[in-house]
């Protein structure tokens, strides 16, 4: 549940375990309802920015008391009459609680897809590499930074669930990529997974002489996951002409006084198109994200790791951790 609006860092005391008696067999469903049985949930940074009260943003706040919300993969348990959007056992992919049992009412089934299980994808993957971070990675690089073969498409975050997507596409695109991340084991998967060059931001703090060492061409695309300090480096580093694709900037969701950037000028000198985006902007370009993954991910172009915790209850915590860079990719919580 989301007990209280974090000030600054999130922790556990702002959300709360609760147990509830639940028979899923026998709570009552009228004709289109179902029950879902929650297989996987997704954490991701963005659910900070949720748990707020009011203010302005692109997604709803969580409401106090409440269960939280989150993208999940879940089975489909008890429909409710024969008219449902889905059968029972179909596996679906969509918003559910923080929670093992989910009741979604007829309403609320608009935003759940069937998932169409290939043999040898973990289900797990509709959520992070075919799901929601891998279309972000998919739409903020083909469609914002639009790189073109011998660029050089810089990533930071980039052992994250949309970070590593990121890259591996840029290669594919033959580009030269490189990827920042905060631990050395991080780092070391990076450059296994095809990048050019990679370093560990946290032992590496001057971000101006780490870019030009490892981008000696300079920038022409960059995917920026985490804004702040690392944003202002790029825009001295970046080539005349550059795309940055804002795709999100964790290192200010827990800060009370954000990072105040210097740089800007840069974006004058240098024509440089620093464009932010929403996934759920491009839903009319789902189709070519999920052709294309799903071929590079059957073909072995792209792989992809996964941090999975067993446990619903590990989820406040696990939450907490995704922002200390505890997860190495995609952080999902194995619910049954
Ligand atoms: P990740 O899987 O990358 O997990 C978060 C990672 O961020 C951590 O593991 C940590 O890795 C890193 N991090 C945490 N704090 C900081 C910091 N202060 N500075 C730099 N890095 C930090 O998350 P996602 O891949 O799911 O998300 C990446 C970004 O994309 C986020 O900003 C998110 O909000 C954004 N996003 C935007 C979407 C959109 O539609 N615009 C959709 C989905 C995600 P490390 O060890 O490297 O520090």
């Amino acid at each position: 549940l989301f007990k209280e609006a974090p000030e600054g860092w999130v922790e556990t005391k702002h959300m709360e375990v609760s147990k509830v008696d639940f028979n899923p067999d026998t709570v009552q469903l009228d004709v289109g309802d179902v029950v879902l049985k929650v297989l996987y949930l997704s954490l991701d940074p963005y659910m900070r920015g949720r748990m707020r009260v009011g203010g302005k943003s692109y997604s709803e706040p969580f409401k106090l008391g409440e269960v939280l919300h989150a993208g999940g993969v879940a089975e489909v348990y008890r429909v409710g009459g024969s008219a449902a959007k889905f059968q029972k056992g179909d596996i679906v992919q969509g918003m559910v609680g923080w929670e093992q049992w989910t009741v979604a009412r007829k309403g609320q089934l608009d935003g759940f897809q069937k998932v169409e299980v290939v043999e040898g994808v973990p289900l797990s993957y509709y959520l992070g590499v075919l799901g929601m971070p891998g279309m972000t990675a998919y739409m903020g690089l083909l469609k914002i930074c639009q790189p073109k073969a011998g660029e050089t498409v810089y990533v930071s975050g980039a052992a994250g669930a949309v970070g590593l997507v990121v890259g591996q596409i840029a290669k594919i695109l033959g580009c030269r990529v490189v990827g920042s991340a905060g631990t050395d084991e991080k780092v070391d998967l990076l450059k296994e997974y095809g990048f050019d060059a990679a370093f560990n931001y946290k032992t590496e703090t001057d971000f101006i002489k780490a870019l030009e060492k490892y981008c000696p061409d300079g920038i022409d695309c960059y995917f920026d996951n985490v804004g702040g300090e690392m944003l202002d480096a790029v825009l001295k580093v970046a080539n005349r002409h550059a795309r940055f694709a804002g795709c999100g900037q964790i290192s200010q969701y827990n800060a009370v006084e954000p990072y105040g950037v210097k740089n800007l000028m840069q974006m004058v000198a240098q024509r440089i198109l620093f464009e932010g985006f929403i996934v759920g902007d491009y839903m009319s370009s789902r189709a070519d994200f999920v052709r294309d993954v799903t071929k590079w991910v059957k073909e072995g172009k792209i792989k992809y790791t996964e941090h999975v915790v067993e446990g619903i209850e590990k989820a406040p915590e696990m939450f907490v951790k995704l922002f200390e860079g505890v997860n190495i990719g995609k952080l999902i919580i194995k619910v049954a």
